[in-house]
């Protein structure tokens, strides 16, 4: 088989080989269901999910009680909010976010919008970066909730949550986190940053799709939501139906390798992203690095090579897994919402590419995936008419 290159992590991560050793069993002999109160199998799938509870409650920094199984943050994120709004009283119809959050929650507050809701979308600036004065100037008695991400899958930005988490405890109003490239990405605590819901998804963790987790607040201040599937009462009656045991075994083992590690996989992704983008300055000239330089997902790196379209480029690198900005907008041809907020125009929009490196990456592969793009941006640019004329009136400049 050819040799390929995956840098595309924020889009989706693959199963560590611990975090299958760990589910098998659960998909063989030990089938259970966990709401079986009668015989061994049912108390093997309820111990196992105990644990697995457990191991995931500490990467969120909460009590076992307040995590929510689902199949994911989509999910978690329709649960948290719509949930929330279910039973805001007449007065507190009223939440704000940021245009750069995932369609996961924009999408889900413009269908609250549509039934009588009212959505402040505060600015970002050229790093995606809220200005917390403004959101603090936002807030209004009618505020239920502030829905912002932990850090964006797109450019990488994080968000100061504590700063965040502050001000909606002084304004009494609830903060839901989108920490799907959060939690166990980098030190995030619910309690710490004073989130009173937050969500995230085990396939961006090193656990198999299909599975995640909604953190509900159950105390100071205790935060009810309106659950969207009824039926056996499951998860504290907030989401019903038969646990998915082997996904969930999958994704308390995830949790507690990533917090097992944490630290160093972050300064060894940091170092090889920052590898990355040496490589591609030193090769190239009109490069362009969005985000926040310092404050962010430490193995993205999103880029903009002018004059080159994003879409040839990843053509012409068929062997290396990239995304040309969201995975879940690259079904589309419009210009990535994120990289439109930050103020790019289409043509700096369509050069972009997200490298998203993670577990596996090694340093080998930072080394040839950077010299295969730097050759690959070269060789475009130079049947760029656009790039010829650029260099030709820097050159006239001179
Ligand atoms: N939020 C963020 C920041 C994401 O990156 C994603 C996935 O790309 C989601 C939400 C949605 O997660 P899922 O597709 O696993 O439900």
């Amino acid at each position: 088989m050819p040799r390929s290159f995956y840098f595309d992590h924020q889009a989706t991560t693959p199963v560590d080989p611990r975090v299958l050793e760990a589910m098998l069993p659960y998909l063989k002999d030990r089938f259970g269901n966990a709401a079986s109160k009668s015989h061994r199998f049912g108390f093997e799938a309820a111990a196992a999910v105990k644990h697995a509870r457990e191991q995931v409650a500490r990467a969120f920094g909460c009590d076992p009680l307040e995590v929510v199984f689902t199949s994911g943050s989509t999910e978690g994120i329709n649960l948290g909010l719509k949930g929330l709004a279910a039973l805001a009283g007449d007065g507190r119809k009223h939440f704000i976010t940021a245009p750069t959050e995932h369609p996961a929650v924009l999408d889900t507050l413009a269908f609250l919008e549509s039934k009588g809701f009212e959505v402040t979308r505060l600015g970002v600036d050229s790093e995606g970066s809220i200005d917390p004065e403004e959101l603090r100037a936002s807030i209004t008695d009618r505020t239920l909730a502030i829905a912002l991400m932990a850090a964006n899958n797109e450019i990488g930005t994080r968000h100061p949550l504590a700063e965040i988490g502050a001000i909606c405890a002084d304004r009494g109003v609830t903060f839901f986190c989108d920490a799907t490239q959060g939690v166990g990405k980098f030190d995030f605590d619910v309690r710490r940053e004073g989130i009173h819901l937050a969500s995230f998804s085990g396939h961006k963790l090193y656990a198999p799709k299909g599975v995640g987790a909604l953190y509900v607040r159950r105390s100071n201040p205790r935060v009810d939501i309106e659950p969207l599937f009824h039926g056996g009462g499951h998860e504290h009656g907030y989401r019903s139906g038969t646990l998915a045991v082997p996904s969930i075994v999958a994704l308390g083992k995830a949790c507690e390798l990533a917090l097992d590690d944490l630290a160093a996989e972050s300064a060894r992704l940091t170092r090889q992203r920052e590898r990355l983008k040496a490589i591609l300055v030193s090769g190239l000239d009109e490069v362009t690095f969005h985000g926040h330089p310092e404050f962010r997902l430490p193995g993205n790196l999103s880029v903009a090579f002018r004059y080159v379209e994003g879409e040839a480029l990843m053509s012409d690198l068929d062997d290396v897994a990239l995304s040309s900005g969201s995975a879940c907008n690259s079904a589309s041809a419009e210009p990535s919402h994120v990289l439109a907020a930050i103020g790019l125009d289409p043509a700096m929009a369509h050069s972009t590419l997200r490298f998203g490196i993670g577990r596996s990456t090694t340093d080998e592969e930072i080394e040839i995936v950077g010299a295969r793009v730097v050759e690959s941006v070269q060789r475009l640019r130079e049947m760029s008419p656009l790039y010829e004329l650029a260099k030709r009136r820097t050159g006239d400049d001179h």
